[in-house]
């Protein structure tokens, strides 16, 4: 009838014979999420063995790529290959549609899971459309430990990769199950209405569950759609966490037999919840506008023995703002307030400034709100009140950032905001490395306006009479690059959709702009955008192992990369981080 599957007669041995099969392939389907996490352990294992077998035949100069030979020329072209593979699959396929690795990876796993759901299913109509379901319910338990944002995660833990990035597995598995039950719902609607059992099936508890759960997947994935999550990430956010827990109720009412993934669904959201309460804390800090930009700042200072002294350079929070009348009237803002966490990076170092700063650029919702909390509290004065508010976290990638007294030539580049990602790691690269090893650290920051730069804490310098910008190349006098691409004064314009939000008065924007006019100590202040592919280009002429690090606009880091990935054509050794702050 489809495909050459029909509507077949079985009888009880041929029907416990299916039900055997329909529990086979989706527990092979749920398992083979194994032979992934395999292959990451093996990659791990691979570049360690790399790493190693050629530490020693590293010489200290750039031209190591041609003066390697004998038994370790082929290890070190493996190397050369991987890095370049791996480059090759982090382009986009088009720009904003994902890389070329999500894609490839998000086909093979749709093809397979759509083998498991035809293989052994002889010409059984019914038995394909079942297997569509349970092939699909097999995959839940994994999506929802894909969401999980907890570091605590096996899945983070085993690929050694953060909430943010397999936020991009989590999007690709969702269109993959839902692909799968929206077959599922299409055939059984095709078999209903051939068979004439619509009219009586249409009124049974599975059929009724089964279409409930099939419309909140629906919803749930329309607005998880690009577009959508640009035009109100509230509405992506709100219906996703509500439905994700929603749904739950009919899957385990539609068929009892996807109702063990479902109790596995259970378990792993029931781990998440408790994991974020743990990580939810309250505090006392001060939320104050940035005078002459966009910026909100939000100093919480922490007491001896608070466990937010020990978090790492460039990890972030989610920070919810207080509510309660005393900080809004309206309904509609106190709903907002209660219910909306954003997430910021700490752009201190705890360890040694005994607070957490967050700067936050105010840009639509929640910021915007943050923002205006911020200029009600303080109206014109520099003095801000204490006010609660709860952070949840720490979370991120830089916990696995690598050991940076391992590279000789360090190149970081923020954009704006970016450096509240940049400015910690940079910090504490400084303290930590062994200058007498020669590693060489440039931090280049690019900035609209310098006001935009006024919240950085700056390295102390031993040599604080020395000339800043002659100290670029040196390490332990390495100072932060900083380049104006707007240029200074009253109009400045902020070009994104926070412009109106440029709060503060003209005269205190000139009088801070003529203050920082002066480069602060550790800054060395340049006109004009950084010339991305000369810095890259010096710094990569110069180093045998480079980390390249950055966090601003995808513009920035889009020719950033195309730079970066020109040496590692050539061969260059390069670590390379992009933290990105959207999705
Ligand atoms: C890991 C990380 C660290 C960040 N650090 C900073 C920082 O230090 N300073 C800064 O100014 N900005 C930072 N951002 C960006 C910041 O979170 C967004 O600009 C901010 O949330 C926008 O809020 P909004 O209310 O103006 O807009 P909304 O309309 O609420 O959302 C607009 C955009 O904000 C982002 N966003 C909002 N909530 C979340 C969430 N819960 N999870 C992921 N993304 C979300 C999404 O990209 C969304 O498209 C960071 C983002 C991430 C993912």
């Amino acid at each position: 009838m489809v495909w050459g599957y029909e509507f077949v007669n079985l009888n009880d041995d041929q029907k416990h014979a299916r039900r055997r099969l329909l529990e086979l392939y989706p527990a092979v389907a749920e398992w083979s999420v194994l032979v992934v996490i395999a292959l990451f352990q093996l990659s791990f294992l691979l570049s360690w063995l790399l790493k190693y077998a050629l530490e020693d035949e590293r010489p200290g100069s750039p031209s190591f790529s041609k003066r390697v030979s004998g038994s370790a020329a082929w290890l070190k072209n493996a190397r050369q290959h991987w890095a370049r593979l791996r480059w090759w699959a982090r382009k986009p396929v088009m720009r904003n549609w994902g890389s070329r690795g999500e894609w490839i990876f998000g086909s093979l796993w749709a093809v397979w899971l759509l083998y498991l759901c035809v293989v052994d299913t002889g010409n059984d109509y019914l038995h394909l459309t079942k297997r569509f379901g349970i092939i699909g319910a097999s995959q839940l338990p994994f999506q929802y430990l894909l969401a999980m944002r907890a570091p605590y995660s096996p899945v983070q833990f085993l690929t050694r990769m953060s909430h943010e990035e397999l936020k991009k597995s989590h999007e690709i598995l969702g269109r993959i199950i839902y692909f799968l039950f929206i077959l599922h719902g299409i055939f059984y609607m095709n078999f209903f209405v051939q068979s004439g059992f619509l009219a009586k099936r249409i009124k049974d508890k599975d059929v009724i569950f089964g279409i409930i759960s099939l419309t909140l997947f629906i919803v749930v994935n329309t607005t998880a759609m690009e577009n959508v999550r640009r035009w109100n990430y509230r509405v992506f956010y709100v219906s996703h966490i509500l439905i994700a827990n929603l749904i739950i109720v009919p899957l385990y009412l539609h068929v009892t037999h996807i109702r063990p993934y479902v109790l596995q669904v259970i378990v792993v959201n029931t781990l998440h919840a408790a994991f974020r309460f743990q990580r939810l804390t309250h505090y006392a800090g001060t939320v104050k506008l940035l005078p002459g930009t966009n910026l909100v700042e939000i100093r919480i200072p922490l007491n001896a023995g608070e466990a937010a002294l020990k978090w790492k350079p460039g990890q972030h929070v989610y920070l919810s703002l207080p509510s309660g009348k005393a900080y809004s009237t309206s309904a509609k803002d106190q709903f907002v307030l209660r219910h909306q966490a954003n997430p910021f990076t700490v752009a201190s170092v705890p360890s040694q400034d005994r607070e957490l700063l967050l700067v936050a650029r105010a840009i639509n919702g929640n910021t915007k709100q943050l923002a205006k909390l911020a200029h009600s509290l303080s109206p014109g004065t520099d003095e801000a009140p204490n006010i609660p508010l709860a952070l949840e976290g720490p979370y991120g990638a830089s916990t696995r950032l690598p050991d940076f007294s391992t590279f000789d030539r360090i190149l970081l580049v923020a954009g704006g905001v970016g450096a509240t990602f940049i400015m910690p790691i940079y910090r504490s690269i400084l303290d930590s490395t062994d200058h007498t090893l020669g590693t060489q650290v440039r931090f280049i920051w690019a900035v609209r306006k310098l006001s935009e730069a006024q919240w950085a804490s700056l390295p102390s310098h031993e040599d604080e009479d020395a000339d800043d910008s002659e100290a670029v190349s040196s390490s332990h006098r390495s100072v932060v690059e900083v380049c104006i691409t707007r240029p200074s004064g009253p109009n400045l314009q902020m070009g994104g959709p926070g412009d109106d939000i440029e709060m503060a008065e003209d005269e205190q924007l000139l009088s801070l702009e003529e203050q920082m006019g002066k480069p602060r100590k550790g800054m060395a202040v340049k006109e004009g955008r950084p010339r991305v592919s000369k810095i890259v280009d010096e710094v990569c002429s110069k180093g045998t192992r480079i980390a390249v690090l950055v966090c601003g606009p995808q513009s920035l880091t889009e020719e950033l990369s195309r730079t970066v990935e020109s040496w590692v054509q050539k061969g260059s050794d390069i670590y390379w981080h992009e933290e990105t702050f959207g999705w």
